[in-house]
């Protein structure tokens, strides 16, 4: 090689760069090379009635740069930084070619096809177009980093510098994310994550990050969990009643004429229904995947894994998924549903009807889950055309630009009066069931819907939910006499003690006294 260099006078050539400096500048120039042929996909979702929100923008990508460098100083070591450079070189751009020419999301999906694919598909996608980018943005400068003179400092002095600006740039990262979350969160959520898919190498990040998760789930299926004790009382086991708790999603408190709404008419059936008990639930986590389990579980475990060890019969029937939170007893999802391959929160009803056609007497738990519910961006796609009854729409995913408000709280409100109907229903089904029951609906989350600029529902760890999102409403309805303990709010949590008590189950993780509901 050298020769060959110094007949083109290239040995001359003298780049020597420190550790620090040589990652610094990788991360910078390959962050705005990649990006830019996306900037305007990514600057789209930033554009907020009539104008861009470049605050948000701009944060936007300081996070992703930050979080650039930040990974990179953890390779950056002296036999791995440049095998690395190149190996996210080639990554970045061949993302980049298929973002560009394919429109596609780098997500986990698209990396495990690319690992697993056989040759010959991945030959399909290839093509001559590709040339110049394998050229430029592969070829050039993996060249370039080839010849590169990295210098480390003596040991300790180079790991402290990494370790410095490892912890700079994650800092600086978290700290955009929570000042800028707002636009950040709702850039995201319109676009389903297209603004992460499309930024490189965040993109490569999150997938490897959820790859590895993956994998390592594989290899150690089930961790060793405490013991659990259950008991249930024998002397009410012999005691006739059905527990229903039915989960809902995206529901929330201000939008039911049971708690006072007044622009619509959303709750007609329900208003109607006589000793249903409106109480103010509380959420806690505006993200489904941990409001499921902060309803359905304590401890890691199950409150129907606890019901069915305490020879209770139990069921868990979803619309879309309870995720693991019905623990060792079958999640039964909807299937021959009303509207042919579209399901609905109301395919749930034919399944509780079933169960309820076999009981003749003893204690049952349902866990109904209404899956469907009030989620954004396109809460049409939530119900059946019959309930687009508040009109005009919002048919947008784009929610802040191409709705008005008045059509946001139609669409939204539109969900309600369907949870309304499947809701009447299911106490309906119930009453004619002529079997003792308590019924119980709370909501995951509420959703925000343009207040102060909030939109759909979320926020970073640590900072509480906004009143829309953390006030959901919890319904009660018994046929039993039953006595409601009277306290301002409602905690998630107090449903899963309350279920137990209601059961006469005792374990060493539900605590009774949280429990609101007495026989
Ligand atoms: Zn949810």
């Amino acid at each position: 090689m050298r020769p060959f260099l110094k007949q083109f006078k290239l040995d001359r050539i003298n780049l020597r760069l420190s550790h620090l400096s040589f990652s610094i500048l990788y991360s910078v120039i390959t962050y705005v090379v990649y990006n830019a042929f996306t900037l305007d996909k990514i600057a789209k979702w930033f554009y907020v009635k009539g104008e861009y929100d470049y605050l948000g923008l701009g944060a936007y990508y300081l996070v992703g740069l930050s979080l650039a460098i930040a990974v990179f100083m953890l390779v950056a070591h002296k036999w791995t930084i440049k095998p690395f450079a190149i190996f996210f070189t080639i990554l970045s751009g061949m993302s980049t070619y298929f973002i560009v020419k394919y429109d596609v999301a780098i997500d986990l999906s698209m990396l495990e096809n690319t690992l697993n694919t056989d040759p010959t598909e991945v030959r399909g996608l290839l093509s001559f177009q590709m040339i110049p980018y394998i050229f430029f943005l592969i070829l050039l400068p993996s060249i370039g980093i080839y010849f590169v003179d990295i210098h480390f400092k003596p040991k300790g002095k180079y790991l402290i510098e990494s370790l410095v600006a490892f912890a700079g740039s994650f800092i600086l990262a978290l700290a955009l994310l929570y000042a800028q979350f707002n636009p950040i969160h709702r850039a995201g959520n319109m676009s389903r994550k297209y603004i992460v898919y499309q930024l490189t190498p965040v993109n490569h990040m999150q997938s490897i990050i959820g790859l590895i998760q993956y994998r390592i789930q594989d290899l150690f299926p089930g961790k060793a969990d405490e013991p659990i004790f259950v008991t249930a009382n024998a002397t009410q086991f012999d005691e006739d009643l059905i527990v229903v708790l039915v989960v809902g999603e995206s529901a929330r408190q201000k939008n039911f004429n049971l708690y006072g709404y007044n622009r619509e008419k959303t709750t007609p059936i329900l208003s109607n229904v006589e000793d249903l008990h409106a109480l103010n639930g509380i959420a806690k986590y505006g993200s489904t995947l941990y409001a499921l389990p902060h309803i359905l579980k304590k401890q890691d475990v199950s409150i129907a894994t606890i019901s069915a060890a305490a020879g209770i019969q139990t069921a868990c029937y979803s619309h879309f998924s309870l995720y693991d939170n019905c623990g060792t007893v079958d999640q039964i999802r909807v299937s021959n549903c009303k509207y042919g391959d579209d399901c609905y929160d109301e395919d749930v009803i034919p399944l509780l009807k079933k169960n309820l056609s076999t009981y003749e007497n003893g204690q049952r738990f349902i866990v109904l889950h209404l899956g469907g519910g009030s989620h954004g961006p396109n809460y049409q796609k939530r119900i059946p055309e019959d309930y687009y009854r508040f009109q005009p729409l919002c048919d947008d995913a784009d929610v802040i630009n191409e709705c008005t408000e008045n059509e946001l709280y139609n669409s939204y409100d539109n969900t309600i009066l369907y949870t309304d109907y499947v809701l009447g229903n299911i106490i309906k089904e119930l009453d004619e069931s002529n079997a003792p029951y308590v019924f119980i609906y709370i909501s995951d989350h509420g959703e925000s819907l343009m207040e102060e600029g909030r939109v759909f529902h979320g926020m970073p760890p640590g900072i509480p939910l906004p009143p829309e999102q953390k006030q959901v409403p919890l319904l009660v309805k018994s046929s039993i006499p039953l006595t409601i303990l009277d306290r301002d709010e409602y905690p998630q949590p107090h449903v899963f003690d309350s279920v137990l008590d209601l059961l006469s189950i005792e374990t060493n993780i539900s605590d009774k006294s949280d429990s609101f509901l007495k026989k």
